[in-house]
């Protein structure tokens, strides 16, 4: 923690935040959330002795030596050395996480006409990609495209270690990795992790994919764990919820969909809105009917930058309505746009900060940040790969 540890090592930058467990912890599970406890310690803070270990995270010294001893043994850590000590006392040996020398596989599903993957380290940066086109392809045949681009990462992976695939994709997922609903893809009551998992021989993890935006924007982009919303606008609209250093899943693990909120109503054609539109939930007037990239584009050609600002401000103004009430009920602190700039920062973003200032007690909305995401297009990569060392190490 102190400014020797975090200098100590070139190839380890310290990223994110630290994790906040909320759960209590029961014995059986103590010694795996111990573990996780060292490597985000390492993760995060770089290359550290034992005992910075041990003050850091409250464990005694002797269970830090033996879990630093099995996390050698993994390979998943390395001793680096003797750090020079200005005081009187015995130089303390430094360990770190061989972020380097692992490799996670990331997916990305959100697109619908191909899919995109790359080969990461666990910092989050990029070795390889490769993509895969969908052409039209749904249900089964999609499953194996999915499964052929994995296969192609896997082999791209550099005989290095994979720890995990994750991959982010449209619609509802429970926490095990079956898509519940995906109707782009065709996919219902999928396992999908579980099929690919035995497909590959390696572990996959699935989530929605603004749920991986949010943990890539957390645990890569700097973003806070204390109260962030990431939406994120393609052909829909979604948005990820990250909580006191935790992913929010909802009760039907559908949390954060707000795109679906009705913002166009018979009271808002009288004062002058257009009709509502259908959306694909079945309604009308729904938040994606005017922010989803399709409805942005379309409000937005063949007008000139004054008009499209007033329309785009517009839209933003929408989106302040349904964002002022989950900034109000969840305290947030951040709110992120995803998608393109060109529509999105701007007049839109301003619109939207303004609307829920208007609408939130000050204390609530006077500090909040809205903002574009600091990830660009690998956001939903990172959170793929966020999602893999989550599951699998602990890391966030
Ligand atoms: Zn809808």
């Amino acid at each position: 923690m102190s400014a020797t540890t975090r200098s100590a090592g070139p190839s380890l930058r310290g990223v994110g935040r630290t994790l906040r467990p909320t759960a209590k912890v029961l014995p059986e599970h103590a010694r795996a959330h111990n573990r996780a406890m060292v490597l985000q310690h390492l993760f995060h803070q770089g290359p550290s002795s034992r005992a910075d270990l041990a003050r850091s995270t409250g464990l005694t010294r002797v269970t830090v030596s033996d879990l630093v001893s099995v996390l050698m043994s993994e390979g998943l850590v390395e001793e680096l050395g003797v750090r020079p000590e200005g005081r009187v006392g015995k130089p303390a040996t430094l360990v770190g996480m061989r972020t380097e020398d692992f490799h996670v596989v990331a997916v990305d599903l959100a697109d619908d006409a191909s899919l995109r993957g790359a080969v990461m380290t666990l910092t989050g940066a990029v070795v390889a990609r490769r993509s895969a086109s969908l052409d039209g392809r749904t249900g089964d045949a999609a499953v194996t495209v999915l499964e052929d681009l994995c296969r192609e990462l896997l082999a791209a992976a550099d005989a290095r270690p994979v720890v995990g695939v994750g991959i982010g994709s449209p619609g509802v997922i429970d926490s095990a990795g079956v898509v519940i609903a995906a109707p782009n893809r065709g996919w219902y009551d999928l396992p999908l992790a579980a099929r690919l998992t035995e497909a590959l021989g390696v572990p996959v993890q699935v989530a929605n994919d603004a749920n991986t935006h949010a943990l890539g924007e957390y645990t890569y982009g700097g973003a806070t764990g204390s109260g962030l919303m990431v939406v994120t606008v393609g052909q829909g609209v979604g948005a990820g919820i990250v909580l006191d250093g935790a992913l929010v899943r909802g009760r039907a693990h559908a949390a954060g969909e707000i795109g679906h909120v009705t913002v166009v109503d018979d009271r808002d054609v009288r004062a002058g809105d257009p009709e509502p539109r259908p959306c694909a939930c079945g309604r009308a007037g729904c938040l994606e009917t005017l922010l989803s990239l399709p409805a942005l584009r379309r409000a937005t050609a063949g007008r000139g930058p004054e008009e499209s600002g007033a329309v785009l401000a517009s839209v933003g103004r929408k989106l302040g309505l349904a964002l002022a009430p989950v900034v109000s009920a969840l305290n947030l602190a951040e709110v992120l746009l995803s998608g393109p700039p060109e529509l999105l920062d701007g007049p839109l973003a301003e619109a939207a900060l303004a609307t829920v200032r208007a609408r939130t007690m000050p204390l609530l909305g006077q500090d909040l940040v809205l903002r574009m995401g600091s990830l660009d297009e690998d956001g939903a990569l990172s959170g793929a790969a966020a999602l893999v060392l989550s599951g699998r190490l602990g890391v966030t």
